[in-house]
C-alpha cells in the first residue's frame, strides 16, 4: 500500500544559503571596513552550552565574523557579570553580544538581559526588542522562530490568512513565532499545558509549529491533511539520538510539508543568529541591508 508523504523541508540545506548569504553581506561590510563582531559570553561548565557556543563561535568565524568568546567561572557574581555586558556594550568592535543561557543558579539572567544594549542583543531577548516585536517596529527577533519564518517562506508557505497553530508559549520561540506570524497576517492561536482538546485545535491548523519540549507529543492524526509541520522541539532519547515534538513517520505520512529532527529548525537558530550579527553591524553603522544584498551589489 503506499501513502502520501510529505515533502521534507531540509533545515540543513535552507541555514547553509542563509549562511552563505549573510557571509557575501559581511563581506560587502568588511570592504566598508566594518568587520561583525560577535561576542558570547559563557558562565560555567554546562556540557550542553559548551557545545552550542563551539557551535556558534563556528559559524560566526566562517561567516568572516571577529568572534571572542568570555569564558567565566560558574563563581563568577552578578555584579561581575554586569560589568562584562557593559564592557561588551561600550566596545565598538562588538556589535552581537549573546549571552548563553541557562545561567548557573544564583545568577538572574533577567537582568542579565535587560542589562544588554538593545542594537547588540543578538538573541532579540531584551525588554526592548520584544516591545518592537509586539509593536512591530524595527527591532532584533529571535534566532529560533525567525529561523521557522524563514523555513516557511523558502518552503513556499504562505501565511497571509492562513490557521497558524502553536504549541508551546515561551519567550524564546512560541510567544515571538506567534508574534511573527500574526504580522504576516495569519490567524494565530497559541497552546499550551493548559489547553483543552489540543488535538482538536491543532488538526485545524494550515500552519502547525511544536515548540514544548515533549517527545513526539503531536501524534499524525493531529495534523491536517497537507498542512505545513515545523517541529522545534530537541530532545535527547534514552537510549541515545534525538527527537523532536512531532512523531515524525505518523505525521509526514498526512502532512504537506515537515521538518524532521535533528535536521530541520535546529540548524536555523545558528544562521540566523549570523544574521543577526551582520544587520547589528549594518545598523550600528548606518548601512542599510538591502545595501549589502547580492543583488543590489551587482546593480
Ligand atoms: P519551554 O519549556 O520554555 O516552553 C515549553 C512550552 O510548552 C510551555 O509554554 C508549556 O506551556 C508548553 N507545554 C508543556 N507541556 C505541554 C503539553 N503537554 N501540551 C501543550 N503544551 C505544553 O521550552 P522552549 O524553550 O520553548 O523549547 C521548546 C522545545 O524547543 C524544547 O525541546 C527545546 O529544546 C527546543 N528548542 C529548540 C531550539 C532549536 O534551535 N531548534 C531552540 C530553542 C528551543
Amino acid at each position: 500500500m503506499s501513502t502520501a508523504s510529505a515533502r521534507i523541508l531540509d533545515g540543513k540545506a535552507v541555514a547553509r544559503s542563509v549562511r552563505d548569504e549573510v557571509r557575501e553581506r559581511a563581506e560587502r561590510l568588511i570592504a566598508r571596513g566594518v568587520r561583525p563582531g560577535l561576542a558570547v559570553v559563557l558562565v560555567g561548565e554546562d556540557p550542553a552550552s559548551q557545545v552550542y557556543v563551539r557551535n556558534k563561535d563556528r559559524a560566526a568565524q566562517e561567516a568572516g565574523f571577529e568572534v571572542r568568546t568570555e569564558r567565566l567561572p560558574a563563581t563568577t557574581g552578578q555584579e561581575q557579570l554586569h560589568a562584562v555586558v557593559d564592557a561588551l556594550n561600550a566596545d565598538p568592535a562588538v556589535h552581537g553580544i549573546l549571552v548563553q543561557l541557562p545561567l548557573p543558579e544564583g545568577l538572574d539572567a533577567d537582568a542579565v538581559v535587560a542589562r544588554l544594549d538593545p542594537a547588540k542583543d543578538v538573541d532579540g531577548l531584551t525588554p526592548t526588542n520584544v516591545a518592537a516585536l509586539v509593536t512591530g517596529r524595527e527591532g532584533l527577533v529571535p534566532c529560533t522562530p525567525a529561523g521557522c519564518i524563514e523555513l516557511l517562506d523558502r518552503g513556499g508557505v504562505e501565511l497571509k490568512g492562513a490557521r497558524v497553530v502553536v504549541v508551546g508559549r515561551s519567550m524564546l520561540v512560541g510567544k515571538p513565532f506567534a508574534l511573527l506570524a500574526l504580522a504576516r497576517h495569519a490567524t494565530v492561536t497559541i497552546c499550551h499545558s493548559r489547553t483543552r482538546d489540543l488535538a482538536g485545535v491543532c488538526r485545524d491548523a494550515d500552519v502547525l509549529v511544536a515548540a514544548v519540549g515533549r517527545p513526539e507529543l503531536v501524534r499524525g492524526d493531529w495534523v491536517k491533511p497537507g498542512a505545513a509541520v515545523l517541529d522545534v522541539g530537541i530532545n535527547r532519547r534514552p537510549e541515545g539520538g534525538l527527537v523532536g515534538d512531532v512523531a515524525f513517520e505518523e505525521a509526514r505520512a498526512v502532512a504537506g510539508l515537515i521538518t524532521p529532527v535533528p535536521g530541520g529548525v535546529g540548524p536555523m537558530t545558528i544562521a540566523m543568529l549570523i544574521r543577526n550579527t551582520a544587520l547589528a553591524a549594518a545598523r550600528l553603522h548606518g548601512v542599510a541591508w538591502d545595501e549589502l544584498a547580492p543583488a543590489a551589489a551587482q546593480g
